[in-house]
Protein backbone atom coordinates (compact mmCIF):
# COMPACT_ATOMS: atom_id res chain seq x y z
CA UNK A 1 0.00 0.00 0.00
CA UNK A 2 1.87 3.13 -0.97
CA UNK A 3 0.39 6.87 -1.25
CA UNK A 4 3.47 8.87 -1.72
CA UNK A 5 1.99 12.16 -1.90
CA UNK A 6 1.49 11.88 1.77
CA UNK A 7 4.73 9.58 2.23
CA UNK A 8 2.37 6.77 3.24
CA UNK A 9 3.93 3.30 2.93
CA UNK A 10 2.37 0.20 3.89
CA UNK A 11 1.61 -4.25 3.87
CA UNK A 12 -1.72 -5.83 4.32
CA UNK A 13 -1.31 -9.80 4.41
CA UNK A 14 -4.89 -11.72 4.21
CA UNK A 15 -3.30 -14.92 5.04
CA UNK A 16 -6.88 -17.24 4.76
CA UNK A 17 -10.80 -16.51 4.39
CA UNK A 18 -11.60 -20.15 4.46
CA UNK A 19 -13.58 -20.01 7.75
CA UNK A 20 -14.61 -16.41 7.01
CA UNK A 21 -13.73 -12.55 6.66
CA UNK A 22 -9.97 -11.93 8.03
CA UNK A 23 -9.83 -9.97 11.19
CA UNK A 24 -6.25 -8.68 12.45
CA UNK A 25 -4.88 -5.07 13.62
CA UNK A 26 -2.95 -2.65 12.12
CA UNK A 27 0.17 -2.15 13.50
CA UNK A 28 1.95 0.85 13.15
CA UNK A 29 5.96 1.20 13.59
CA UNK A 30 8.81 2.89 12.12
CA UNK A 31 10.57 -0.42 11.53
CA UNK A 32 7.71 -3.21 10.32
CA UNK A 33 9.00 -5.73 8.06
CA UNK A 34 6.88 -7.55 5.16
CA UNK A 35 7.97 -10.86 6.93
CA UNK A 36 6.55 -9.57 10.47
CA UNK A 37 3.65 -8.96 9.00
CA UNK A 38 3.30 -12.70 7.06
CA UNK A 39 4.24 -14.04 10.42
CA UNK A 40 1.04 -11.82 12.47
CA UNK A 41 -1.31 -13.08 9.54
CA UNK A 42 -0.73 -16.63 10.12
CA UNK A 43 -1.11 -16.24 14.19
CA UNK A 44 -4.30 -15.01 12.99
CA UNK A 45 -4.88 -17.20 11.31
CA UNK A 46 -4.79 -20.21 14.30
CA UNK A 47 -5.83 -17.95 16.99
CA UNK A 48 -9.38 -16.90 15.58
CA UNK A 49 -10.10 -20.88 14.26
CA UNK A 50 -8.72 -22.29 17.72
CA UNK A 51 -11.27 -19.65 19.52
CA UNK A 52 -13.52 -21.41 17.21
CA UNK A 53 -14.51 -17.83 15.19
CA UNK A 54 -16.23 -18.03 11.99
CA UNK A 55 -13.11 -15.89 10.42
CA UNK A 56 -9.63 -15.89 9.13
CA UNK A 57 -6.72 -14.23 9.75
CA UNK A 58 -4.91 -11.43 7.99
CA UNK A 59 -2.63 -8.53 9.30
CA UNK A 60 -1.55 -5.23 8.10
CA UNK A 61 1.70 -2.80 9.21
CA UNK A 62 2.51 0.74 8.22
CA UNK A 63 5.76 1.60 8.75
CA UNK A 64 5.69 5.32 10.72
CA UNK A 65 6.26 6.65 14.20
CA UNK A 66 2.62 5.93 15.98
CA UNK A 67 3.74 9.46 17.98
CA UNK A 68 3.44 11.20 14.81
CA UNK A 69 1.00 14.45 15.40
CA UNK A 70 -2.49 13.72 15.26
CA UNK A 71 -3.46 15.09 11.81
CA UNK A 72 -0.61 13.74 10.65
CA UNK A 73 -1.90 10.46 12.07
CA UNK A 74 -5.31 10.52 11.06
CA UNK A 75 -5.03 11.47 7.09
CA UNK A 76 -2.36 8.67 7.35
CA UNK A 77 -5.07 6.31 8.73
CA UNK A 78 -7.75 7.69 6.24
CA UNK A 79 -5.66 6.96 3.54
CA UNK A 80 -4.60 3.65 4.16
CA UNK A 81 -8.39 2.66 4.82
CA UNK A 82 -9.21 3.65 1.32
CA UNK A 83 -6.59 1.62 0.16
CA UNK A 84 -7.79 -1.33 1.57
CA UNK A 85 -11.25 -0.20 0.69
CA UNK A 86 -11.38 -3.18 -2.08
CA UNK A 87 -10.16 -5.66 0.27
CA UNK A 88 -13.48 -6.69 1.41
CA UNK A 89 -12.57 -10.06 3.26
CA UNK A 90 -9.82 -8.60 5.55
CA UNK A 91 -11.69 -6.27 8.82
CA UNK A 92 -9.26 -4.06 10.55
CA UNK A 93 -8.52 -3.81 14.64
CA UNK A 94 -6.36 -2.41 16.90
CA UNK A 95 -2.38 -3.16 17.61
CA UNK A 96 0.23 -1.52 18.87
CA UNK A 97 0.65 2.10 17.38
CA UNK A 98 -3.53 2.34 16.50
CA UNK A 99 -6.30 2.93 19.24
CA UNK A 100 -9.99 2.91 18.89
CA UNK A 101 -9.49 6.61 17.58
CA UNK A 102 -7.97 5.18 14.26
CA UNK A 103 -11.20 2.10 14.34
CA UNK A 104 -13.76 4.93 13.63
CA UNK A 105 -11.62 7.08 10.83
CA UNK A 106 -11.32 3.66 9.20
CA UNK A 107 -15.36 2.72 10.35
CA UNK A 108 -15.77 6.21 8.59
CA UNK A 109 -14.10 5.67 5.81
CA UNK A 110 -15.34 2.24 4.33
CA UNK A 111 -17.86 1.07 6.97
CA UNK A 112 -15.81 -1.74 8.69
CA UNK A 113 -13.48 -2.34 11.66
CA UNK A 114 -13.42 -3.82 15.17
CA UNK A 115 -11.98 -2.59 18.40
CA UNK A 116 -14.48 0.81 17.75
CA UNK A 117 -15.22 3.34 20.47
CA UNK A 118 -18.24 2.89 22.15
CA UNK A 119 -20.00 5.88 20.91
CA UNK A 120 -20.57 3.92 17.17
CA UNK A 121 -21.24 0.38 18.83
CA UNK A 122 -17.75 -0.88 19.71
CA UNK A 123 -17.15 -2.95 23.40
CA UNK A 124 -14.32 -1.91 25.36
CA UNK A 125 -12.80 -5.14 25.77
CA UNK A 126 -10.33 -4.11 28.76
CA UNK A 127 -13.00 -1.94 30.83
CA UNK A 128 -15.12 -5.10 30.47
CA UNK A 129 -12.33 -7.67 31.56
CA UNK A 130 -13.34 -9.55 29.02
CA UNK A 131 -9.88 -11.40 28.37
CA UNK A 132 -9.76 -11.94 32.09
CA UNK A 133 -13.55 -13.08 32.07
CA UNK A 134 -12.02 -16.06 29.58
CA UNK A 135 -9.56 -16.50 32.02
CA UNK A 136 -11.85 -17.58 34.72
CA UNK A 137 -13.19 -19.90 31.64
CA UNK A 138 -9.79 -21.63 31.31
CA UNK A 139 -9.07 -21.85 35.03
CA UNK A 140 -12.07 -23.10 35.50
CA UNK A 141 -11.69 -26.20 33.06
CA UNK A 142 -8.61 -26.99 33.85
CA UNK A 143 -8.44 -27.13 37.56
CA UNK A 144 -11.89 -29.14 37.26
CA UNK A 145 -9.33 -31.27 34.53
CA UNK A 146 -6.65 -31.88 37.75
CA UNK A 147 -9.28 -31.99 40.37
CA UNK A 148 -8.26 -28.93 42.23
CA UNK A 149 -11.07 -26.88 43.78
CA UNK A 150 -11.50 -23.19 43.04
CA UNK A 151 -12.50 -22.25 46.62
CA UNK A 152 -9.41 -21.94 48.49
CA UNK A 153 -6.83 -22.55 45.71
CA UNK A 154 -4.05 -20.41 46.12
CA UNK A 155 -3.56 -17.78 42.95
CA UNK A 156 -0.49 -15.82 41.60
CA UNK A 157 -0.57 -13.01 39.27
CA UNK A 158 1.82 -11.87 37.08
CA UNK A 159 1.03 -8.36 35.86
CA UNK A 160 -2.20 -6.04 37.33
CA UNK A 161 -3.36 -4.48 34.39
CA UNK A 162 -6.11 -5.07 31.88
CA UNK A 163 -5.28 -8.88 31.85
CA UNK A 164 -4.20 -9.93 35.01
CA UNK A 165 -6.51 -7.75 37.28
CA UNK A 166 -9.55 -8.63 36.10
CA UNK A 167 -8.95 -12.35 35.95
CA UNK A 168 -7.62 -11.61 39.79
CA UNK A 169 -10.86 -10.15 40.54
CA UNK A 170 -13.17 -12.99 38.58
CA UNK A 171 -10.95 -15.83 40.21
CA UNK A 172 -11.64 -14.12 43.68
CA UNK A 173 -14.58 -14.18 43.05
CA UNK A 174 -14.95 -18.12 42.99
CA UNK A 175 -13.60 -18.26 46.23
CA UNK A 176 -9.62 -18.58 45.04
CA UNK A 177 -6.90 -17.05 47.22
CA UNK A 178 -4.94 -14.04 45.59
CA UNK A 179 -0.96 -15.26 47.78
CA UNK A 180 0.82 -12.86 45.06
CA UNK A 181 0.87 -10.53 42.23
CA UNK A 182 2.98 -8.09 40.91
CA UNK A 183 3.34 -4.50 38.88
CA UNK A 184 6.47 -3.06 36.78
CA UNK A 185 7.43 -2.21 40.06
CA UNK A 186 7.28 -5.56 41.91
CA UNK A 187 5.52 -8.23 43.58
CA UNK A 188 3.57 -8.00 46.93
CA UNK A 189 3.01 -11.33 48.72
CA UNK A 190 0.93 -12.77 51.13
CA UNK A 191 0.16 -16.22 51.71
CA UNK A 192 -3.20 -15.28 54.38
CA UNK A 193 -4.28 -13.66 50.95
CA UNK A 194 -4.03 -10.35 49.41
CA UNK A 195 -7.05 -7.87 49.32
CA UNK A 196 -8.31 -8.22 45.58
CA UNK A 197 -10.97 -5.24 45.61
CA UNK A 198 -8.01 -2.91 47.13
CA UNK A 199 -4.97 -3.57 44.71
CA UNK A 200 -7.92 -3.34 41.59
CA UNK A 201 -8.20 0.24 43.35
CA UNK A 202 -5.19 1.38 43.84
CA UNK A 203 -4.45 0.45 40.08
CA UNK A 204 -6.83 2.47 38.81
CA UNK A 205 -6.49 5.13 40.97
CA UNK A 206 -2.72 4.98 39.18
CA UNK A 207 -0.73 3.79 41.57
CA UNK A 208 2.07 0.84 42.39
CA UNK A 209 0.54 -2.72 44.48
CA UNK A 210 3.42 -2.03 46.49
CA UNK A 211 1.06 1.06 48.36
CA UNK A 212 -1.16 -1.83 49.52
CA UNK A 213 -0.75 -1.77 53.50
CA UNK A 214 -1.27 -5.48 53.49
CA UNK A 215 1.86 -8.59 52.82
CA UNK A 216 5.34 -8.24 52.27
CA UNK A 217 6.85 -6.13 49.75
CA UNK A 218 9.07 -8.36 47.20
CA UNK A 219 10.95 -7.69 43.63
CA UNK A 220 9.39 -8.71 40.94
CA UNK A 221 11.14 -11.98 40.47
CA UNK A 222 9.78 -13.36 43.92
CA UNK A 223 7.02 -14.62 42.56
CA UNK A 224 8.56 -17.20 40.80
CA UNK A 225 8.93 -19.01 44.50
CA UNK A 226 5.41 -18.32 45.84
CA UNK A 227 3.85 -21.89 46.51
CA UNK A 228 0.53 -21.72 44.70
CA UNK A 229 -2.10 -23.63 43.01
CA UNK A 230 -2.79 -21.10 39.95
CA UNK A 231 0.31 -19.10 37.87
CA UNK A 232 -1.02 -16.42 35.73
CA UNK A 233 1.36 -15.14 33.61
CA UNK A 234 -0.26 -11.55 32.23
CA UNK A 235 2.58 -9.37 31.74
CA UNK A 236 5.33 -9.51 28.98
CA UNK A 237 6.60 -11.85 26.63
CA UNK A 238 9.37 -14.57 27.63
CA UNK A 239 9.04 -14.49 31.61
CA UNK A 240 9.38 -18.52 32.04
CA UNK A 241 12.84 -19.76 30.65
CA UNK A 242 14.53 -23.03 30.87
CA UNK A 243 17.05 -21.10 33.79
CA UNK A 244 14.00 -19.99 35.87
CA UNK A 245 11.13 -22.14 35.45
CA UNK A 246 11.98 -25.05 37.92
CA UNK A 247 11.44 -22.03 40.58
CA UNK A 248 7.97 -22.75 40.17
CA UNK A 249 5.83 -24.50 42.57
CA UNK A 250 2.05 -24.66 41.44
CA UNK A 251 -0.10 -27.28 39.65
CA UNK A 252 -1.75 -25.24 36.78
CA UNK A 253 0.03 -22.10 34.55
CA UNK A 254 -2.90 -20.17 32.68
CA UNK A 255 -1.54 -17.90 29.86
CA UNK A 256 -3.07 -14.69 30.07
CA UNK A 257 0.00 -12.80 28.25
CA UNK A 258 1.20 -14.06 24.63
CA UNK A 259 3.91 -15.69 24.68
CA UNK A 260 5.25 -15.44 28.29
CA UNK A 261 6.81 -18.86 28.15
CA UNK A 262 9.82 -20.34 25.98
CA UNK A 263 9.17 -23.33 23.98
CA UNK A 264 12.04 -24.97 26.52
CA UNK A 265 9.96 -23.86 29.81
CA UNK A 266 6.39 -25.24 28.22
CA UNK A 267 8.17 -28.69 27.30
CA UNK A 268 9.67 -28.85 31.61
CA UNK A 269 6.41 -28.11 32.78
CA UNK A 270 5.20 -30.58 30.75
CA UNK A 271 7.73 -32.77 31.88
CA UNK A 272 7.11 -31.97 35.75
CA UNK A 273 3.28 -32.78 34.94
CA UNK A 274 2.14 -29.05 35.58
CA UNK A 275 -0.64 -28.25 33.04
CA UNK A 276 -0.25 -25.09 30.84
CA UNK A 277 -3.13 -23.79 29.05
CA UNK A 278 -1.43 -21.75 26.21
CA UNK A 279 -2.11 -18.04 25.30
CA UNK A 280 -4.12 -18.38 22.41
CA UNK A 281 -7.07 -20.57 24.08
CA UNK A 282 -6.71 -19.05 27.20
CA UNK A 283 -6.35 -14.99 26.00
CA UNK A 284 -8.80 -15.21 23.28
CA UNK A 285 -11.42 -13.04 24.61
CA UNK A 286 -10.02 -9.92 22.67
CA UNK A 287 -10.66 -11.33 19.43
CA UNK A 288 -13.74 -13.31 20.21
CA UNK A 289 -15.13 -9.88 21.90
CA UNK A 290 -14.14 -8.12 18.46
CA UNK A 291 -15.99 -10.62 16.29
CA UNK A 292 -19.09 -10.35 18.44
CA UNK A 293 -18.96 -6.49 18.20
CA UNK A 294 -18.31 -6.75 14.35
CA UNK A 295 -21.69 -8.91 14.05
CA UNK A 296 -23.43 -5.81 16.20
CA UNK A 297 -23.59 -8.10 19.81
CA UNK A 298 -23.58 -6.28 22.66
CA UNK A 299 -21.37 -6.06 26.29
CA UNK A 300 -23.45 -9.06 27.74
CA UNK A 301 -23.72 -10.83 24.50
CA UNK A 302 -19.78 -10.72 24.39
CA UNK A 303 -19.00 -11.88 27.84
CA UNK A 304 -21.37 -14.57 26.77
CA UNK A 305 -19.56 -15.80 23.82
CA UNK A 306 -16.16 -15.44 25.54
CA UNK A 307 -17.02 -17.86 28.33
CA UNK A 308 -18.84 -20.24 26.20
CA UNK A 309 -15.94 -20.46 23.51
CA UNK A 310 -13.14 -20.35 25.96
CA UNK A 311 -14.69 -23.30 27.73
CA UNK A 312 -15.36 -25.65 25.32
CA UNK A 313 -12.02 -24.45 23.56
CA UNK A 314 -9.90 -25.56 26.40
CA UNK A 315 -12.02 -28.93 27.27
CA UNK A 316 -11.02 -29.90 23.47
CA UNK A 317 -7.24 -29.12 24.29
CA UNK A 318 -6.85 -30.83 27.19
CA UNK A 319 -8.77 -33.63 26.40
CA UNK A 320 -6.99 -34.09 22.64
CA UNK A 321 -3.78 -33.52 24.53
CA UNK A 322 -4.27 -36.28 27.09
CA UNK A 323 -5.53 -38.72 24.08
CA UNK A 324 -2.53 -37.83 22.28
CA UNK A 325 0.08 -37.76 25.18
CA UNK A 326 1.27 -34.26 23.65
CA UNK A 327 1.38 -30.17 24.96
CA UNK A 328 -1.84 -28.63 25.41
CA UNK A 329 -0.18 -25.62 22.64
CA UNK A 330 0.45 -28.89 20.48
CA UNK A 331 -2.83 -30.00 20.71
CA UNK A 332 -4.39 -26.63 20.10
CA UNK A 333 -2.26 -25.73 17.14
CA UNK A 334 -3.75 -29.06 15.50
CA UNK A 335 -7.03 -28.00 16.72
CA UNK A 336 -6.45 -24.96 14.91
CA UNK A 337 -5.00 -26.45 12.11
CA UNK A 338 -8.35 -29.40 11.71
CA UNK A 339 -10.27 -25.91 11.48
CA UNK A 340 -8.57 -23.94 9.13
CA UNK A 341 -8.36 -27.07 6.78
CA UNK A 342 -11.75 -28.50 7.31
CA UNK A 343 -12.89 -25.22 6.27
CA UNK A 344 -10.40 -25.20 2.90
CA UNK A 345 -11.77 -28.52 1.75
CA UNK A 346 -15.35 -26.89 1.25
CA UNK A 347 -14.03 -24.29 -0.66
CA UNK A 348 -13.96 -24.50 -4.23
CA UNK A 349 -10.17 -22.89 -4.42
CA UNK A 350 -7.89 -25.01 -2.41
P1 LIG B 1 -1.55 -3.63 30.53
O1 LIG B 1 -0.54 -2.67 30.04
O2 LIG B 1 -2.92 -3.18 30.85
O3 LIG B 1 -0.99 -4.33 31.87
C1 LIG B 1 0.28 -4.89 31.98
C2 LIG B 1 0.60 -5.03 33.47
O4 LIG B 1 1.84 -5.72 33.61
C3 LIG B 1 0.77 -3.69 34.20
O5 LIG B 1 0.20 -3.80 35.49
C4 LIG B 1 2.30 -3.55 34.32
O6 LIG B 1 2.68 -2.78 35.45
C5 LIG B 1 2.68 -5.00 34.48
N1 LIG B 1 4.07 -5.30 34.15
C6 LIG B 1 4.85 -4.79 33.17
N2 LIG B 1 6.09 -5.34 33.22
C7 LIG B 1 6.06 -6.22 34.24
C8 LIG B 1 7.02 -7.11 34.79
N3 LIG B 1 8.24 -7.19 34.27
N4 LIG B 1 6.65 -7.88 35.84
C9 LIG B 1 5.40 -7.80 36.36
N5 LIG B 1 4.46 -6.99 35.87
C10 LIG B 1 4.78 -6.21 34.83
O7 LIG B 1 -1.54 -4.82 29.46
P2 LIG B 1 -2.66 -5.93 29.23
O8 LIG B 1 -3.62 -5.46 28.22
O9 LIG B 1 -3.15 -6.41 30.57
O10 LIG B 1 -1.80 -7.06 28.52
C11 LIG B 1 -0.94 -7.94 29.25
C12 LIG B 1 -0.51 -9.08 28.35
O11 LIG B 1 -1.66 -9.78 27.87
C13 LIG B 1 0.24 -8.68 27.08
O12 LIG B 1 1.14 -9.74 26.78
C14 LIG B 1 -0.84 -8.64 26.02
O13 LIG B 1 -0.31 -8.85 24.73
C15 LIG B 1 -1.67 -9.82 26.46
N6 LIG B 1 -3.05 -9.80 25.98
C16 LIG B 1 -3.90 -8.79 26.28
C17 LIG B 1 -5.22 -8.84 25.86
C18 LIG B 1 -6.20 -7.77 26.25
O14 LIG B 1 -7.39 -8.00 26.02
N7 LIG B 1 -5.81 -6.66 26.82
C19 LIG B 1 -5.69 -9.94 25.10
C20 LIG B 1 -4.79 -10.97 24.80
C21 LIG B 1 -3.48 -10.89 25.25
Amino acid sequence: VRRPAIGLSGIVVVDNVARGPAIGGIRMAPDVTLEECLRLARAMTLKNAAAGLAHGGGKAVIAADPRMPAAAKEAAIRAFAQAIAGLDDYVPGPDMGTDERCMAWIHDEIARAVGLPRAIGGIPLDEIGATGWGLLAAVEVAAAAIDLPLAGARLVVQGFGAVGRHAARFLAGKGAVVVAASDSRGAIVDPQGLDVAALDALKRAGRPLHDHDRGDRRDGDALLDVPCDIWIPAARPDVLTSDNVGRLRTRLVVEGANIPATPDAEAALHARGILVVPDFIANAGGVITAAVELHGGNERTALETVADLVRTNTASVIDNARRDGVTLRAAALRLAEDRVRGAMALRRWR
